[in-house]
């Protein structure tokens, strides 16, 4: 079978793995450039070049895709001009690869329901913690997309009425509160570290202090755990779903968060009822995992043409 390469461009880091015959067989990742979508592609191209050759190529990006399904619309925590900019195209373009884009969270979620922590589940929801918060829905077996893989943002539901300022636009969504690149904020403003270089090295810090007792890191974890909790609700008393899975690089915090979320949910009362909240099963890599089956797909029904 033919390898393919997934790689899953986050607002911190780059992570890839090389998939063939339905398992990883190489894998590695390097820091997300800063200068725009361009420097993105050289990067990934730079991959490409170096890695044996491989039958297709799948990205999972940080944010919403045209409605083509091979551009960027909007991706809040990645900077540069990310409209309309035809990613799939381009990589295509530079490497001779067939592209497949999708949306990290998404991505995140067909791993972890094909092969991870929802394997025994035909309906989830899912959330990933990482600079920013992703979501992303399983209905029937199958992780749901939308027009532009749009479907599923459960970091943009409002958690504070007025509060900060978002990458989306928006003020007091739910990563404005609950993302990496948050509770790094926060945990600067408490005095908790020097500058930290990365949202999500920054949001370790944190953990690393909550696991020590400190709590001032407690109290920003809980608030964060509450706000999760009640977006969450919200989401589920919608749905009517009964698991939850949790992944991502800033995932560890959520050890401090459980009991606030937990108590947020139950605060539902039956109507959202028990709720079964799991962690991720495949760790950070699952975004590039389920970028690597949706080019896996792609290499199938691929033209040589395409
Ligand atoms: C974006 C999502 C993305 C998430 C995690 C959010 O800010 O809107 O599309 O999945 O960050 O990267
Ligand atoms: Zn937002």
């Amino acid at each position: 079978a033919t390898a393919v390469l997934g790689v899953d461009v986050g607002g911190t880091d780059i992570k890839w793995v090389r998939w063939a015959n339905a398992s990883v067989v190489n894998e590695g990742s390097l820091p997300t450039p800063r200068l725009g979508p361009d420097s993105v592609v050289t990067a990934i191209a730079h991959l490409v070049g170096t890695q044996p050759p491989v039958g297709a190529l799948g990205v999972a990006v940080p944010g919403h895709l045209g409605r083509d399904g091979r551009s960027t619309r909007l991706v809040p925590n990645v900077p540069g001009e990310w409209a309309g900019y035809p990613l799939a195209d381009r990589l295509r373009d530079v490497t001779e690869v067939p592209t497949a884009l999708l949306n990290d969270a998404r991505a995140f979620a067909r791993a972890e329901l094909a092969l991870g922590a929802a394997r025994d589940r035909s309906e989830a929801v899912f959330v990933t913690m990482g600079t920013g918060i992703g979501g992303a829905l399983a209905l029937g077996g199958a992780v749901l997309r939308g027009p532009g893989d749009r479907l599923g943002e459960i970091g943009h539901m409002p958690a504070v009425a007025d509060g900060t300022p978002c990458g989306c636009g928006a003020r007091g969504c739910l990563e404005t509160v609950a993302g990496g690149r948050a509770l790094a904020r926060a945990w600067d403003r408490e005095g908790g570290s020097a500058a930290p270089d990365t949202a999500v090295s920054g949001a370790a810090h944190l953990v690393a202090a909550a696991r020590v007792g400190d709590p001032g890191a407690l109290r920003i974890l809980a608030d964060a755990g509450d706000a999760l909790g009640r977006v969450l609700g919200g989401a589920l008393a919608l749905l009517g779903f009964r698991t939850v899975v949790i992944g991502g690089g800033v995932a560890p915090a959520f050890e401090f968060m459980r009991a606030e979320t937990a108590r947020a949910l139950t605060g539902r009362g039956p109507l959202v009822g028990w709720v079964d909240l799991r962690l991720a099963a495949l760790g950070t890599r699952a975004g590039a995992v389920g970028a690597a089956l949706e080019a896996a797909s792609l290499a199938c029904s691929a033209s040589p043409y395409s």
